[in-house]
């Protein structure tokens, strides 16, 4: 941009949204802010958990075992700690701190996500994010992939007092590695007291921001943003604006999540999401006469 430009207008932020603390999988603690009575749905997006920071006794990691999923896809960013993942197409790896896994479901897979044999035997912090992503009508039973994009694989864009690690989508610059579906944006940005990052983002896409550490103020009018919390803008375009007050004691961690809206009704019942609840009854069937396979036994890594 040169300086004679006009700079591109501020969104603003619509709502806030806290998250619901609820147990998932084998019984490890979540920060979940959508689906929640607040926000149902933030299409493309169906719902963002938070692996809770807990500090976990040597021998006593959770995580969650075998279980299905047809429709869409799941985002894994490990922060803290290890998962060992396994699933019914033969895929078999740990996340580490850093790495992304990006897993389509599409027409159905069964897998497992649980700590690596280190951490259930070293105990320690485990710390993640978990965004699962709509697919549309046409492509949700497409052949189930994943993506393990490993740190080493995720570029940072740097400006002044802070940096970004791009996930998916192109934003502040840089392309993000991940192959999707639907044009997506997914960063992890961190911000240093006293700065400020605008973001880009598509007019009429949805753009939001989930702080998991630290908290900022965002939009012109400086909206407040605390941990655990997910600001939603508003859809007309223009820059998210992320600012972290000089005063706050830390910097701020978060999430930034773009994507156009796919705008199609969904039917959800746990681990499926489809359009009709007939294609609900077929996931169950399918899922129930073993038609997504199994988890063959392999040796560890
Ligand atoms: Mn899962």
């Amino acid at each position: 941009m040169t300086t004679a430009e006009t700079p591109a207008p501020t969104r603003s932020v619509d709502r806030i949204v806290p998250s619901i603390s609820t147990i998932e999988g084998g019984g490890f603690p979540v920060n979940r802010p959508f689906p929640s009575p607040a926000l149902d749905v933030l299409d493309p997006f169906l719902l963002l958990d938070e692996m809770a920071p807990v500090e976990v006794p040597p021998g006593e990691a959770v995580g969650a075992p075998a279980h299905p999923h047809r429709g869409f896809e799941t985002v894994t960013y490990i922060l803290r700690g290890e998962v060992e993942h396994r699933d019914s197409v033969g895929n078999h790896g740990i996340i580490g701190p850093g790495d992304v896994q990006w897993m389509t479901a599409g027409d159905g897979i069964i897998h497992s996500e649980m700590p690596s044999e280190r951490v259930q035997t070293e105990g320690g912090v485990g710390h993640g994010l978990q965004l699962w992503v709509n697919l549309p009508a046409e492509l949700r039973r497409t052949a189930p992939t994943y993506q393990a994009l490993t740190a080493d694989r995720i570029p940072m864009a740097r400006g002044d007092g802070w940096e970004a690690r791009i996930v998916a989508g192109s934003m502040l610059g840089v392309d993000g590695p991940a192959t999707t579906h639907t044009p997506i944006g997914y960063a992890r940005v961190t911000i240093q007291p006293g700065a400020t990052v605008r973001i880009p983002a598509a007019d009429g896409h949805n753009a939001a921001v989930y702080a998991f550490s630290g908290r900022g103020e965002l939009g012109a009018d400086h909206t407040a943003l605390a941990s655990n919390e997910l600001a939603v803008f508003e859809p007309a375009g223009g820059d998210l604006m992320l600012t972290v007050p000089l005063d706050a004691a830390e910097a701020l961690d978060c999430l930034v999540l773009t994507g156009e809206p796919i705008g199609e009704p969904i039917a959800r019942y746990g681990p499926f999401v489809m359009n009709t609840e007939d294609e609900i009854v077929e996931a169950i069937d399918d899922y129930n006469a073993g038609r997504m396979g199994t988890i063959a036994a392999t040796g560890s890594l």
